[in-house]
C-alpha cells in the first residue's frame, strides 16, 4: 500500500493502466507527467517533464526513499539475534543502494532483494525500537562520490 502514502501527497492523480499519472512535485506543472508504478514489490517514479526519479519525489513530497520499496517480512519471535546481527550490515547495504539509485545506476534483482531484506529488516527494529548495533564507521557517500 505504499503508493498510496505517494499519491495521496501528489496532486491531480489518475489511474494510467497499472499505475497512475499525477502533477510532480519536482517541478512545478498543471498537467501530470509523473508516472507511477508498483512492480515487484518496488515503486517506479519517471518524470517525463524533469526525468525525476523516485527519490526525487518521495523527498520533494517529505517522504524517506524507504517508501519505493514495500515492507515484507516473515517475522518469526525469537529473530531478534538475526535483527541485531544484521543491523550494520543493513544500513550500509541501504546506504549503498541509496547512494546508486540516486546516481542513476540501475539495481540488479539479487541487490534489489538484498536491499528489501535490509529494508524489511530496519523498519522492523525501528517497530521493535532496536538501535542499530554501531554507527556506520565510514561516510559512504564521501567515499563513493
Ligand atoms: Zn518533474
Amino acid at each position: 500500500m505504499n503508493i498510496h502514502a505517494i499519491i495521496e501527497r501528489l496532486d491531480k492523480v489518475r489511474k494510467n493502466g497499472n499505475g497512475y499519472m499525477a502533477c510532480c512535485p519536482v517541478h512545478t506543472e498543471k498537467t501530470p507527467s509523473l508516472s507511477l508504478t508498483e512492480k515487484d514489490g518496488k515503486i517506479l517514479c519517471h518524470c517525463f517533464g524533469c526525468g525525476a526519479d523516485g527519490i526525487a519525489v518521495v523527498e520533494a513530497i517529505g517522504l524517506k526513499p524507504d517508501v519505493l520499496f514495500s515492507e515484507e517480512m516473515e517475522t518469526e519471535e525469537g529473530n531478534d539475534w538475526i535483527l541485531i546481527e544484521n543491523s550494520l550490515f543493513d544500513e550500509e547495504v541501504i546506504n549503498i543502494a541509496f547512494h546508486d539509485m540516486r546516481r542513476g545506476d540501475p539495481i540488479c534483482y539479487s541487490d534489489y532483494k538484498l536491499i528489501r531484506t535490509s529494508l524489511a529488516r530496519r523498519q522492523e527494529r525501528y517497530r521493535r525500537n532496536m538501535p542499530v548495533k554501531h554507527k556506520m564507521a565510514i561516510d559512504l557517500e564521501g567515499y563513493r562520490g
